[in-house]
C-alpha cells in the first residue's frame, strides 16, 4: 500500500465518522453529551468533518484529488437540489416543515433586506419564550421551507 492509498482509507475512515456522529445526533440529539467526554453531538460533527476536510486537503495538496473546497456557485446548486428533494419529502408526508422538538419554533419569516447575502429574517420564539430575529441566506430560508414558491 502506498502512503496516498493510506490516506485515501483514512479519508473513508473519516467520512464514516461524520455519518456516525450524525446518526448518533438523529437519535440522541444535536446537544446530547456522551458520558467520558466534554463535547455535544453537534460539536463531534463539526470536528469529525475538520477530520475529513484535513485528509482531503491533505490528498488534493498531494495531487491524488482536486481542490475538496466548494467554489462559485457549488453550495447554491447544492442548496437548491436539496430543497428540491425536500419538497417531493413534503409533498409525499414524510417530511414537516414545523420543527418537532421542542427547541426553537419560527414565527414569522420575511425577506427583509433583499441584496444582502444574510436577506431573510426569521422572528424566532425560543423554549423560554423568548423571541429574537435571526438572519439567514435566502438558500436556508428555502431548506427550511419558509420561502414561497
Ligand atoms: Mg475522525
Amino acid at each position: 500500500m502506498t502512503e496516498n492509498e493510506h490516506l485515501l482509507l483514512c479519508l473513508a475512515e473519516e467520512c464514516d465518522e461524520v455519518g456516525q456522529r450524525v446518526m448518533k445526533a438523529l437519535r440522541f440529539g444535536l446537544d446530547e453529551i456522551q458520558p467520558g467526554q466534554p463535547l455535544s453531538n453537534a460539536q463531534r460533527i463539526s470536528g469529525e468533518l475538520h477530520d475529513l476536510i484535513s485528509v482531503a486537503t491533505i490528498l488534493s495538496d498531494n495531487e491524488v484529488i482536486p481542490n475538496p473546497y466548494p467554489t462559485g456557485g457549488v453550495i447554491s446548486a447544492k442548496a437548491a437540489k436539496i430543497a428540491h428533494f425536500m419538497e417531493i419529502g413534503r409533498r409525499e408526508g414524510v417530511l414537516t416543515t414545523v420543527p418537532e422538538t421542542a427547541g426553537p419554533v419560527v414565527i414569522e419569516a420575511a425577506s427583509s433586506m433583499p441584496g444582502d447575502i444574510f436577506d431573510w429574517a426569521l422572528t424566532v420564539q425560543w423554549p423560554d419564550g423568548s423571541e429574537s430575529v435571526e438572519h439567514c441566506s435566502t438558500q436556508a430560508a428555502a431548506l427550511l421551507g419558509y420561502v414561497p414558491e
